[in-house]
C-alpha cells in the first residue's frame, strides 16, 4: 500500500487518491485506493442489510480546508457551537473563535480528510428524491433519517474488534465534536497519523494566509494533540500499537 508523502499528508498533493466509483458516492469523491477497495466491501455487506452506503466527502485538499477555515473565521460560513447552534463569529475573541472552528473543522494541513483514508458516509436508501443530507448528529440517532445506518455501524464496525474501519470522533477523548458519519480506514490512517509533523505543518501554515494564524501559532503543538491526534484506544486493536512516533513536539 502506498503511504502518502509529506505533501500528501498535508493535503498539498492529491496523487495518492483517485476518484471513487460514482455508484458508491454522492457527487465526485476521491479516496486512497486501499481505503476505496475496503469501502466497496463494506458497502456490499451493508447492501445485504438494506443500506446503500455512499461517501459524501473523501479526500479534501489543503486549499479547500483553508477556504472553509477562513470563511468561518470571517463569519462568511455558518459556525456552530457544541449543540449545533449558530454562533456569531464576529463577536468572539480570536481564541474562542479558533476553538469554535476546531470543534467542527480541522486546521488546514491537519485534517484526516487529507489522507484519503477517512470519509463521511450516508445511506442513500433512506434519502428521498432531492433530499440533501446535512451531516448532523440528529440524522444518525433514533428517529433520524440515517438511524438504521447508525445502528448498523454500531454493530458492524464499532463492536467488531477485527474491523478495519472505525469512527475516530465519538465526542469524547478529543476536542472534536461527535461525528457519527466519519469513518476511517485504520490500516492506512494509523500510518498517516504516525507521520504527522508539526514542524512541516507550521512552515506551510505560516505562508498560507490562514486567518487567526498568530493565535494558532502560539499553541500549535497543543492544538494538534487536542484536535488532530486520535487516541490509540479508538483504533481497532490490530492497529493500536502503530499509533506512536509522530513528530508533534
Ligand atoms: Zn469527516
Amino acid at each position: 500500500m502506498h503511504i502518502p508523502t509529506a505533501d500528501q499528508l498535508l493535503g498539498l498533493d492529491d496523487a495518492h487518491v483517485s476518484i471513487l466509483d460514482p455508484a458508491a458516492s454522492l457527487g465526485e469523491v476521491s479516496l486512497h485506493p486501499g481505503a476505496a477497495e475496503a469501502f466497496l466491501e463494506l458497502r456490499q455487506q451493508a447492501w445485504q442489510a438494506g443500506l446503500d452506503l455512499r461517501v459524501v466527502s473523501g479526500f479534501r485538499s489543503f486549499e479547500r480546508q483553508l477556504w472553509i477555515w477562513n470563511a468561518k473565521a470571517r463569519g462568511e460560513r455558518v459556525l456552530l457551537d457544541d449543540d449545533e447552534r449558530e454562533l456569531d463569529a464576529l463577536s468572539l475573541s480570536p481564541e474562542s473563535l479558533m476553538l469554535a472552528i476546531l470543534r467542527w473543522s480541522a486546521l488546514p494541513g491537519a485534517s484526516r480528510h487529507h489522507w484519503g483514508s477517512d470519509f463521511d458516509i450516508v445511506d442513500a436508501a433512506a434519502l428521498g428524491p432531492g433530499d440533501r443530507p446535512s451531516l448532523c448528529v440528529a440524522e444518525y440517532v433514533e428517529g433520524g433519517v440515517f438511524a438504521a445506518l447508525g445502528r448498523w455501524l454500531d454493530e458492524r464496525v464499532d463492536a467488531d474488534p477485527g474491523s478495519c474501519f472505525f469512527r475516530p470522533y465519538d465526542g469524547t477523548g478529543s476536542g472534536v465534536a461527535h461525528e457519527p458519519w466519519h469513518l476511517s480506514y485504520a490500516p492506512l490512517s494509523v500510518l498517516c497519523q504516525a507521520r504527522m509533523d508539526a514542524g512541516g505543518l507550521r512552515s506551510v501554515l505560516a505562508a498560507s494566509g490562514l486567518e487567526l494564524w498568530n493565535t494558532v501559532d502560539a499553541e500549535l503543538e497543543h492544538l494538534l494533540q487536542r484536535f488532530a491526534v486520535t487516541d490509540a484506544r479508538r483504533y481497532p486493536p490490530p492497529w493500536r500499537h502503530l499509533v506512536n512516533g509522530s513528530r508533534l513536539g
